[in-house]
């Protein structure tokens, strides 16, 4: 999905947001970034870009030092600090710093009953968050006790009981096994929520996300559609990534389309197959702005 033009789908607006660690580190130089509700974005970048940093600043656990962050209209400040965290969910990397209840059911409550929810609405909120992660039989074990791949479906559910307009996650793949990682992404797409990932994994990237945010030293380096900027191999090799492998089955698929059509004569007169397929596998042409940032448009 496109961002809009209505000032009222924007979720999140990040204005030239700038951290400096107390050891002097200078993690984020001036990062701006709007999000509409409704997308998907693939937070991308090398270990050190900035990106732990930035999520951090998105419900205002970690507060901005230079410039600002608005949730829905609300620029985060102590007043308004707790009505962001119940907009914005952050799902940390380590499900281990999100469980510490006795039992998964009570961690998931953990949210809903500080937002001062009646009883009710929160044991509906801990069954729905349960039933989507597919916990359900396992509501009364504590999350200690869990697999590490249920335990990052917990932590996932104890952000998803607050019913966040946007979902933040750090690294959701991570650590998983191949079966654990295939039912995590088939949960993330079936999510009608606004998603922020930070991730390594590029094919969850590539499935997941329609835009595409790459990070490098403290700065926005790419923003775009995923697909074009994630194709883009000397793009994804300055910043330390790789092309995801589906993205290469994917462009496989597309050339032997092409072969196949134009063995069949549907080429057309420059021996193209079709403007799809040749629009659709053109290799990422990005836009050098005067900011340094590339676009792919
Ligand atoms: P990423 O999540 O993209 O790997 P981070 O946001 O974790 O990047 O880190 C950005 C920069 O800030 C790096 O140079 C990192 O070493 C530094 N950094 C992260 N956390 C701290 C900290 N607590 N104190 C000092 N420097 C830090």
């Amino acid at each position: 999905m496109t961002p809009s033009a209505t000032p009222d789908a924007t979720a999140i607006e990040v204005r030239e947001l700038g951290y400096r660690y107390p050891d002097g580190t200078n993690a984020l130089k001036g990062i701006s970034l709007r999000v509409a509700h409704g997308e998907r974005i693939a937070l991308l970048g090398p270990n050190g870009a900035g990106k732990s940093t930035l999520i951090g600043h998105l419900n205002g656990i970690t507060r901005a030092q230079q410039g600002s962050i608005t949730i829905e209209q609300r620029i985060i400040a102590a007043e308004t600090i707790a009505a962001v965290r119940e907009r914005v969910g952050v799902v940390c990397q380590d499900p281990d710093n999100m469980l510490f209840m006795t039992s998964v059911a009570d961690d998931i409550a953990f949210g809903p009953r500080n937002m001062r929810l009646t009883e009710d609405e929160v044991a509906r909120r801990v069954a729905l968050a349960l039933a989507e992660v597919g916990l359900v039989d396992l509501a009364a074990k504590p999350g200690l006790h869990l697999s590490f791949g249920q335990k990052k479906r917990a932590a996932l559910a104890a952000v998803l009981a607050m019913e966040p307009a946007v979902l933040v996650l750090d690294e959701p793949t991570s650590n998983l096994d191949p079966r654990s990682k295939r039912s995590m992404v088939e949960l993330l797409s079936g999510l009608a929520v606004t998603l922020i990932v930070a991730t390594h994994d590029m094919d969850l990237a590539w499935t997941l996300c329609d835009r595409a945010v790459v990070l490098d030293d403290g700065r926005i380096v790419a923003d775009g559609p995923a697909r074009d900027i994630m194709i883009n191999e000397a793009l994804m090799h300055r910043h330390g990534l790789e092309v995801p492998h589906l993205a290469l089955h994917w462009l496989a698929g597309r050339a032997t389309l092409h072969d196949h059509e134009i063995k069949r004569g549907h080429a057309g007169a420059d021996g193209r197959a079709t403007a799809e397929a040749s629009i659709s596998a053109r290799p990422y042409a990005p836009h050098r702005h005067a900011d340094g940032t590339e676009h792919a448009h």
